[in-house]
This record gives C-alpha cells, sequence and structure tokens, in this order.
C-alpha cells in the first residue's frame, strides 16, 4: 500500500522579501508557514504586513529577538519562546501553535518549554529527509528536506552525520549530489510522490535575493504544482495532524516519471 504524500514550504526571519514568497505560492495554488520573530539583525515585515500575510498563511513563532535558544539561559529561553507566541497572536489575531528554532539550535528542555508555551510543533532543519514529524516531549518536531539554498555536499553529510539520519544519507547519496538545490529538490519530490512521505522545502527570502535564486525557486514550485494532486500542500502544523493518515493510501495517480524539470543541462 503507498504511503500517503503530502508536501509544504516554510520561511524564516520575516524578511520583506516574504511578501514575494507569499506571491509566488499563491501563483502556483500552494502553501506554507512564515516563521516570523518580532525583532531581528535583518529587517523584518511591519506588523501590518505581518497581519495581512496571516490572513492567507499560517504564520509560526521564531522567538521575539532571533535568539539561538542554546546561547541564552533558560529564563531568558523561556522568555522569548513565551513572548514570541503572545506578540504573534497580538499581530495575527489567530493561535499561533508552531514554532521554529532559530538557527535549528535547541536542547531537550526547550521542548518542554515549547510545550508549557502552548505550541504543538515545531520545525527543525533537519535536511533531506521525507519523514512525517515525529513527537518528542510532547511537541511534534517537523522536520525538512531541502533548503532553497546552495549547499555543498558536505554539509549535507555534516547535517545527516549530526542527526545519525542513515534514511538521510542515502538521499544525498541518490538525490543530493547535484550543487543545485532546485534540482535536489525536484527529485526529491518525485521521490515522495512516488513512494509517500512529505516534501518540505525552506528557506530564507533575503538569502533567495543575495543568491538570486527567484527563478530556481519557481521552477520547484511549478513542479509542485504538477504534482498536488498526488501531494497535496498543507501549512507545516496540518503535518501533525496529516499522522493519522501516514501509512495510509494517498492519491491513486502516479506522477509523470522524469528528469527532474530543475535539471541544468551538462
Ligand atoms: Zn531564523
Amino acid at each position: 500500500m503507498k504511503q500517503f504524500a503530502t508536501c509544504t514550504t516554510s520561511w524564516d526571519d520575516g524578511y520583506p522579501a516574504d511578501q514575494h514568497i507569499a506571491e509566488l505560492l499563491a501563483k502556483y495554488g500552494l502553501t506554507g508557514t512564515f516563521y516570523i520573530p518580532i525583532e531581528n539583525s535583518r529587517p523584518v515585515m511591519a506588523t501590518r504586513k505581518i497581519r495581512e500575510l496571516g490572513e492567507t498563511f499560517e504564520v509560526g513563532a521564531h522567538t521575539t529577538h532571533h535568539v539561538v535558544l542554546t546561547e541564552v539561559s533558560k529564563p531568558s529561553a523561556e522568555n522569548e519562546i513565551r513572548e514570541s507566541k503572545k506578540r504573534l497572536e497580538d499581530i495575527v489575531g489567530n493561535p499561533c501553535d508552531t514554532f521554529c528554532f532559530p538557527k535549528g539550535r535547541f536542547s531537550h528542555y526547550h521542548l518542554d518549554m515549547i510545550r508549557r508555551a502552548g505550541f504543538r510543533s515545531a520545525r527543525t532543519v533537519e535536511l533531506l529527509s521525507t519523514q512525517f514529524p515525529i513527537q518528542r516531549a510532547g511537541i511534534h518536531l517537523i522536520p525538512t528536506t531541502v533548503q532553497a539554498k546552495s549547499h555543498h555536499w558536505s554539509a549535507y553529510v555534516k547535517n545527516c552525520g549530526k542527526r545519525l539520519s542513515f534514511k538521510s544519507l542515502g538521499n544525498l547519496i541518490l538525490h543530493a549530489r547535484s550543487q543545485n538545490w532546485a534540482e535536489t529538490a525536484c527529485s526529491m519530490l518525485q521521490v515522495v510522490a512516488r513512494q509517500g512521505g512529505v516534501f518540505h522545502l525552506w528557506g530564507h527570502s533575503w538569502e533567495i535575493e543575495e543568491q538570486k535564486q527567484w527563478p530556481e525557486l519557481e521552477c520547484v514550485l511549478r513542479e509542485m504544482q504538477r504534482l498536488k494532486s498526488v501531494a497535496p500542500c498543507v501549512p507545516n502544523s496540518r503535518l501533525a495532524s496529516s499522522l493519522s493518515q501516514a501509512g495510509t493510501a494517498g492519491s491513486t495517480e502516479s506522477p509523470q516519471e522524469g528528469k527532474p524539470p530543475c535539471a541544468r543541462e551538462r
């Protein structure tokens, strides 16, 4: 029986160019979650823009001041977590159920803080994963598949090694040999559409802008649109509720096989 297939996207830091990401997601009928700190060393969207974004897309917390939780005291970390939820809910006017760790760094006790603050899920930066969220300390931990940024293969090896994920290492060997992230993304998306699991694209709009990766991003979003009937796109927090469907058959349609559309001509 084919495993349920789904996909999602997430965008960190609330940089003003997130609005362009939102436009592209809308253009291709896709969705995702925007993790926004209240203040950051980089510009953050104006409050009014965050509210507008929250009318269409899920908005998640990313601490109040984009603080790396492992680098501050426990009381500061707890305050950053609690306050970010409250401030975002005041802005957006909806419950904020999902959290993202700045720079992906956290310790096990931060999960207790996140649960106590009322979050239900937290996104990590585990790369090349196609797994559904796992529950730890009462929180659904949401891994990621591909970052919208070119990585040298050694960065993937480091990421997989740090998290002892042998399945991700297998994905590295099969799908991430290219330094073109969009090619890796389309290849992984096709695997999920064929075999089931989660395809999770994430990134920073400031990085996409700096690296001039908008055409590559649009190429991946176009492929996500093409495979939408096989792997529907949901916000991050919906992945947790998809858990009950994991392991059951999704669409019976099969994706069209072929070369990843974002592959460079060699
Ligand atoms: Zn961040």
